[in-house]
């Protein structure tokens, strides 16, 4: 069985990538989500195991000293990680596996795997993003603030992925990031196994 392709999706808070996300899972079932650990309090909305891995500092910084993740960042004050072993795991058997993390982390994986793919999500304009996050309701004005500052120096790091998808009409995203992956995996990198297959009729 041929390896999944490993699929890197960063976006600045409030542009809509966990809903994009979750509605390409539930459209291609060849897809395995990450789930990432961290440090981070867990949100109302939130389920522990499903959102995240919620862990204490102390238990972040056993992961990290046990060899635990395959990169780790710290992002607005807290640890974020991704767990070494289920993605491993994952591609071996062939699954496409999505990390959603945020730009260094990216730069970094991208470093440990040179053909993993790098999506990008952009919101439509930074007004339309700060009326997103108000509506949220999740975070105080102040670490609004800082989320949309962090934002404008992450989309500095933008041309460096593969692909930009706009999240302006949720259901367009979506089928953009859909077409990405499948065009992905019809790179004869990717599947070129075909030819030999067919071949050895
Ligand atoms: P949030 O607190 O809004 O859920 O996430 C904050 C940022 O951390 C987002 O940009 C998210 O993509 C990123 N992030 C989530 N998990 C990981 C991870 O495992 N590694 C890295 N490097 N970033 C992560």
């Amino acid at each position: 069985m041929s390896k999944g392709i490993l699929i890197v999706v960063s976006a600045p808070a409030g542009c809509g990538k966990d809903t994009i996300l979750e509605q390409a899972l539930s459209r291609n079932d060849n897809l395995f989500y990450s789930v990432s650990a961290t440090s981070r309090a867990i949100r109302p909305n939130e389920t522990d195991g499903v959102s995240y891995h919620f862990k204490t500092r102390e238990q972040f910084e056993d992961m990290i000293k046990n060899g635990e993740l395959l990169e780790y960042t710290e992002y607005c004050g807290n640890y974020y990680g991704t767990p070494k072993k289920a993605v491993e795991d994952m591609l071996s058997a062939g699954k496409d596996v999505i990390l959603k993390i945020e730009v260094e982390g990216a730069g970094n994986v991208k470093k440990m795997f040179p053909d993993c793919t790098m999506i990008f999500i952009l919101p439509p304009s930074f007004g339309e993003l700060d009326r997103r996050l108000h509506k949220r309701g999740t975070e105080d004005e102040e670490t609004i603030k800082r989320r949309i500052a962090t934002a404008r120096e992450e989309l500095t790091y933008a041309r460096n992925y593969d692909y930009l998808i706009v999240n302006g009409a949720l259901e367009k995203a979506v089928d953009d990031f859909l077409s990405v992956v499948d065009a992905e995996k019809m790179k004869t990198a990717v599947c070129g196994s075909l030819i030999d297959t067919l071949l050895s009729e």
